[in-house]
């Protein structure tokens, strides 16, 4: 009887360090995630920054184009504001990837055309955001869209990266490139079963000369040029070091207290440990 009743303690306290830890950590962050901020890029671009991915809605004569259509109820006020710009025009949408804070809002958007990478099986979709999110197209390489005198490209990464089909949308007028979560600003990825930390340095290398890029959309955090890429690389590169040399562990991953992050599974720690298992467990 002593012992269960002791049990019984220690799990009363580790409840209650989870839920502190929660209020700590998680809570703050989840919060955060549901707002949402508008910058109006230009005349045919709006840019819907948080409430899951950051989002674009580029209106052109014939087509209104929206990447990501974000979770909860910043979906909604997304839809929303879609529908006032688009009137009876025809929408696509493109999604980056098949997470659900890029995706869940695609249920909304009846009768448009929804694309996203076709290195997936609709299975795998159905499980990360749900048969109502499912696309409408499944886009196995490259799609150069014209509007008029512009050109929006969608490519397929068609490799592990963050997912196993990872898109990007380039706006060639604004040489900006919409990168989904390859790219992050000031934010720790999520990785998690076949993402591949080195796909992202090869990405970081292999985006700059594919495209001529002046402004980054990252999957989340702030708008900005390709400095962008330079700090998630060092992210990277850091976090390799600190999982090949566990000395060096505390003074890395302390460089990136101020991003955003989970613990255990969107932190410094958990990229390290990502790392170093799949340097132990090469595929
Ligand atoms: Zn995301």
């Amino acid at each position: 009887m002593k012992v269960l009743k002791w049990i019984g303690i220690v799990l009363l306290l580790a409840l209650a360090g989870a839920y502190v830890l929660y209020l700590i950590y998680v809570r703050p962050f989840t919060q955060k995630m549901k707002e949402t901020s508008t910058v109006q890029y230009d005349k045919e671009l709006t840019i819907v920054l948080g409430g899951g991915g950051n989002s674009g809605i580029l209106v052109s004569d014939s087509l209104v184009i929206v990447i990501d259509t974000k979770m909860g109820e910043a979906a909604e006020q997304l839809y929303k504001k879609v529908k006032e710009l688009a009137g009876t025009k025809h929408i696509l949408v493109i999604n980056t990837h098949a997470h659900p804070d890029h995706t869940e809002g695609n249920k909304l958007y009846k009768g448009a055309t929804i694309i996203a990478g076709g290195s997936y099986t609709k299975d795998f979709w159905k499980g990360e955001a749900g048969e109502d999110a499912m696309p409408t197209e499944w886009l196995k390489a490259k799609m150069d869209i014209q509007l008029g005198d512009d050109t929006v490209t969608v490519l397929n990464m068609a490799k592990n990266i963050h997912t196993a089909s990872d898109i990007v949308v380039y706006l060639h007028k604004r040489k900006m490139l919409f990168a989904g979560d390859i790219i992050l600003n000031k934010q720790c990825p999520v990785l998690m079963g076949i993402a591949d930390p080195d796909a992202y340095m090869a990405a970081f290398d292999q985006l700059p000369k594919l495209f001529d890029i002046q402004k980054i959309v990252p999957g989340h955090g702030a708008i900005g040029g390709t400095e962008i890429i330079d700090s998630f690389r060092q992210y990277f590169t850091d976090m390799r070091a600190a999982a090949i040399d566990g000395t060096k562990k505390d003074e890395l991953t302390a460089k990136y207290k101020d991003w955003g992050q989970i613990p255990v599974f969107m932190s410094p720690n958990a990229t390290v440990s990502f790392i170093g298992n799949k340097i132990r467990n090469p595929q």
